[in-house]
């Protein structure tokens, strides 16, 4: 009884290291072809990957002119206010462990940009600050881009100009940027429950 319960128990254990063997081989194929082929992936910022509105809520409170250099500043530095939306991040990492290059993609100007980059330094390998959103293309043109996702219709517009395929990310409902949103109108897929 004794030697038949051992023999169960070394079974098991021989079947679980099995099937993590065949998974960290699957993984490490894909994470090899994925690495050689220098394959990247898009994000854009602000309602993709995470909620920014209180940020722009502090810089329109501030002394600052709207859109001026100093408004910038104010929304750049204040990534403390910002949540990451729950999908999307988790999205980004599974993509960033199978190997591919995650670029985050902001149409904001670049002023006091360098806390937000080095905020962001673990998820993405580059974090561009395009400076409008109708320059996304030429970012995303640029290198073996497979994949973009994005909350707003010129996202998609913008992707697919670069030949990219391209996801709707769901803008969470509080978010005080109602403009360039209608999920599903360029008949892109609209990827559920990323309003969160
Ligand atoms: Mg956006």
């Amino acid at each position: 009884m004794v030697l038949k319960a051992v023999r169960e128990k070394v079974d098991k254990t021989w079947t679980l290291f099995k099937k993590t063997l065949v998974f960290m081989s699957c993984w490490g194929l894909v994470f090899s072809l994925v690495t050689i082929g220098e394959l990247r992936v898009g994000f854009d910022y602000d309602d993709t990957i995470v909620f920014s509105t209180p940020a722009f809520t502090r810089a329109f409170k501030s002394p600052h002119q709207p859109f001026s250099p100093g408004f910038w500043k104010v929304v750049n530095t204040s990534y403390d206010l910002e949540s990451r939306k729950i999908l999307p991040y988790c999205m980004a990492w599974s993509l960033r462990i199978l190997g591919f290059r995650v670029t985050l993609i902001t149409a904001r100007p670049n002023h006091g940009g360098d806390a937000l980059r080095k905020e962001w330094r673990y998820l993405a390998n580059d974090f561009i600050f395009s400076n409008g959103s109708a320059n996304k293309h030429l970012h995303l043109a640029k290198g073996n881009y497979v994949l973009y996702f994005g909350d707003s219709d010129s996202d998609i517009v913008q992707g697919r100009k670069a030949g990219v395929l391209s996801f709707r990310i769901r803008r969470s409902p509080k978010s005080s940027y109602k403009e360039d949103y209608h999920p599903g109108s360029l008949r892109e897929f609209v990827i559920p429950f990323t309003e969160y």
